[in-house]
């Protein structure tokens, strides 16, 4: 049985008629850059996660380099990220000669330590740069009373995470200064190419972002400030118009994927129970925990991603992939062991959860429409694999 990591295909299928009516619709228009189909998207936003202002960007990573620009990151300000997470997190600080600081993850929910943060803010920390990493949040309630105290903005990377949601049901993206979300077509809600989405509720730190957007032009050719080509297309948000009011019935059946994830591996003695954080003979697959539920809905983890950790990682990979399943490592190299960042003189020491997360991290197939023959066929192939 083949097992893709993602299979974009039937949901494109499931949706065909009404994607390809609204990108004709576009081309019918001829209005292809920020526009109606633009505004109509940033309304929808606002009103899906709650929020009062919204720009569609080019892409997670524009969405990331103008938060910053918007609250004015200068070169030689320090900002603290999480050194396990995607590369844009950190490479943007660099790109406006700022300083990344590397903080450490928690060792359940791969998320920034908000114990760690506390220790690496200097005079120069102008901002904390949560990830709500493979869709689960950040405990926010730690990271924005930190940022209070010490006078910082927090610029939330809700890439991984759009539709997840906090205690009180709060979305992420919604919960510190900027939201900053990305469409690539692997994440949870995709476009037909690159695109993300700038949220606030600051009118100021809005009106200066959409700016910015425009290459801080204000009236037209009159610039006050330096912005740069941060516009999404009318035909990507066309695509995000349509898929949208589909997102939380994706978001509850990776949800329900993991759910059959975790019993079976649990069945097969592979793990006792999720959020465990070492190997014994009764844990040899470490299994993800969701951390914030309430009542009416089981856990407000959305799964970008299922990451199980195993010991000889690498040999359990080149195994599964032999059995045509999927896998991929997120992320292999934290960032202060990238080789790009050696300037910086980060002490490996100090990042034992993230080195140890990522040494031994490996994420299975777990898109919505995935089977459960499939799920049941990618936890039989591990199983053997132990007991070969
Ligand atoms: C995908 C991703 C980004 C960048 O988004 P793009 O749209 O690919 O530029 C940033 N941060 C995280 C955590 C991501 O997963």
């Amino acid at each position: 049985m083949k097992v893709p990591l993602l299979d974009l295909k039937p949901q494109y299928n499931a949706l065909k008629q009404e994607l390809n009516d609204a990108m004709l619709k576009v081309a019918e228009s001829q209005y292809f850059i920020l526009g109606p189909e633009v505004e109509n998207m940033e309304k929808k936003f606002c009103e899906y996660l709650n929020c009062k202002y919204a720009l569609g960007v080019s892409s997670g990573t524009d969405a990331l380099l103008l938060a910053l620009m918007g609250i004015g990151i200068k070169a030689g300000d320090e900002v603290i990220v999480p050194t396990y997470s995607f590369f844009a997190t950190a490479g943007v600080v660099t790109r406006l000669n700022a300083v990344p600081v590397f903080v450490d993850c928690d060792p359940v929910t791969f998320n920034i330590l908000p114990s760690d943060v506390k220790k690496k803010i200097t005079k120069k920390t102008k901002a904390i740069l949560p990830v709500h990493l493979y869709g689960q949040s950040v405990e926010m309630d730690e990271i924005n009373p930190i940022a209070k105290e010490n006078n910082l903005f927090v610029i939330e990377d809700a890439a991984q995470a759009i539709g997840t949601q906090y205690k009180d049901r709060k979305f992420v993206g919604t919960i510190g200064d900027v939201g900053c979300f990305s469409f690539f077509p692997s994440k949870n809600l995709g476009c037909f190419g690159d695109g993300g989405l700038i949220t606030t509720n600051d009118e100021k730190l809005y009106e200066m972002m959409k700016i910015m957007r425009v290459h801080g032009s204000q009236p037209k050719y009159y610039h006050k400030v330096i912005g740069g080509n941060f516009r999404i297309d009318a035909l990507q948000s066309a695509v995000l118009n349509v898929k949208l009011p589909h997102l939380d019935n994706w978001s509850a059946k990776r949800r329900l994927n993991a759910e059959l994830y975790t019993k079976l591996f649990i069945e097969k003695g592979l793990s006792e129970e999720t959020g465990k954080i070492s190997f014994d003979s009764k844990n040899k697959v470490l299994l993800p925990k969701a951390i914030y539920k309430s009542d009416s809905v089981k856990n407000y983890h959305i799964y970008n991603q299922f990451i199980i950790r195993v010991e000889k990682r690498d040999q359990l990979r080149d195994f599964l992939i032999k059995n045509e399943i999927g896998v991929e490592i997120y992320y292999p190299v934290p960032f202060h062991r990238q080789e790009c960042f050696e300037y910086l003189n980060s002490v490996d020491s100090d990042y034992p959860n993230s080195n140890f997360a990522a040494e031994t991290s490996l994420a299975l197939p777990i898109f919505p429409e995935l089977t459960d023959e499939q799920i049941t066929y990618v936890v039989d192939s591990i199983s053997e694999y132990f007991n070969k």
